[in-house]
C-alpha cells in the first residue's frame, strides 16, 4: 500500500494528563503528511483526544457484538463513534485471552463495528507454542478465515495486525524472514477473500515490540505496510521516533 499506517495502542493506560502527549503527537504528525496516524485511546479519552487534534485518526480498542442493550459496563460501536473514534481494533490478543474471545465473536463484533460505520483494524497472532510447533501460518491464517467478512468496500474498512503474542511488551521480534513470510500469508487470503487488486490495497501492519530503534527496518519489509505499537506509543517522542522511521 502507499501510504504507511502507524497506529498507537495506549491500552489500559491514560488520564487526561495524558492529553498533552495526543496533541504533540497530533501537532509534529501535520510535517508528515505521507504517513496515515492514529491512537486507540481508552474509551474514556476517546472524545477528549478528539477534540485535542486536527490530523490524526482517533480509534477504540474493542466494541461489543450487539448495537445496544442490557450489557453493563460494555460500548457498542455506535457508542465509540458517536465519541469521535473512526475505527476500531478487534481480536487484539489481550482480548482474545483476558476475555475469551473467540473468532466467531470478533467476526460479530465486526459486523458490529462495520454496520455502525466504523473501520476495523482486526488483529491476529500466534503463541510462542504454536510458533514452536511450526504452526504459527496455518493458525494465524485459520483466525482470519474464521473472521474475515464480506465487506463492500475492503480497502476503505479493513486493516489487518499481525501480532505475535510472543512479541508484545517483550522486546522480541521475529526475524524479517519471519515477517516477511507471515505478511505475505497473510496478504494471500485477503487475496482469496477480496480479490487482487483489493488484497494490494489493504494493509497489513505489523505489531510486536516496535521501537523507534527498529522500526524502520520492518517497515522496510515487503508486504509490511505500517505498524501497531503498544508501549511505544504513550509518549509522543518515542511514538514520533516511529513515525519518522515511516517517512
Ligand atoms: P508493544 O508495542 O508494547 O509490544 O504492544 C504491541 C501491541 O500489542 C499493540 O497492539
Amino acid at each position: 500500500a502507499e501510504r504507511p499506517y502507524i497506529v498507537g495502542n495506549w491500552k489500559m493506560n491514560g488520564t487526561r494528563a495524558m492529553l498533552s502527549e495526543a496533541r504533540a503527537i497530533d501537532r509534529a504528525s501535520q510535517r508528515y503528511m505521507k504517513v496515515e496516524v492514529a491512537l486507540a485511546p481508552p474509551f474514556t479519552l476517546i472524545h477528549a483526544v478528539g477534540r485535542e487534534v486536527e490530523q490524526i485518526g482517533v480509534g477504540a480498542q474493542d466494541c461489543h457484538a450487539e448495537p445496544d442493550g442490557a450489557h453493563t459496563g460494555d460500548i457498542s460501536a455506535t457508542m465509540a463513534l458517536d465519541a469521535g473514534a473512526k475505527f476500531v481494533i478487534l481480536g487484539h490478543s489481550e482480548r482474545r485471552e483476558n476475555h475469551d474471545e473467540s473468532d466467531a465473536l470478533i467476526a460479530k463484533k465486526m459486523a458490529a463495528a462495520f454496520d455502525a460505520g466504523l473501520r476495523v483494524i482486526l488483529c491476529c497472532g500466534e503463541s510462542a507454542e504454536t510458533r514452536e510447533a511450526g504452526r504459527a501460518e496455518e493458525f494465524v491464517l485459520g483466525q482470519l478465515r474464521a473472521s474475515l467478512p464480506e465487506l463492500t468496500d475492503p480497502q476503505q474498512q479493513l486493516t489487518v495486525a499481525y501480532e505475535p503474542i510472543w512479541a508484545i511488551g517483550t522486546g522480541k521480534v521475529p526475524t524479517a524472514g519471519d515477517i516477511t513470510a507471515m505478511h505475505g500469508a497473510i496478504r494471500g487470503v485477503l487475496k482469496e477473500r477480496y480479490g487482487a487488486d483489493n488484497a494490494e490495497a489493504i494493509r497489513i501492519l505489523y505489531g510486536g515490540s516496535v521501537k523507534a530503534d527498529n522500526a524502520r527496518e520492518i517497515l522496510d519489509l515487503p508486504d509490511v505496510d505500517g505498524a501497531l505499537v503498544g508501549g511505544a506509543s504513550l509518549t509522543a517522542e518515542n511514538f514520533l521516533g516511529i513515525v519518522l522511521a515511516a517517512v
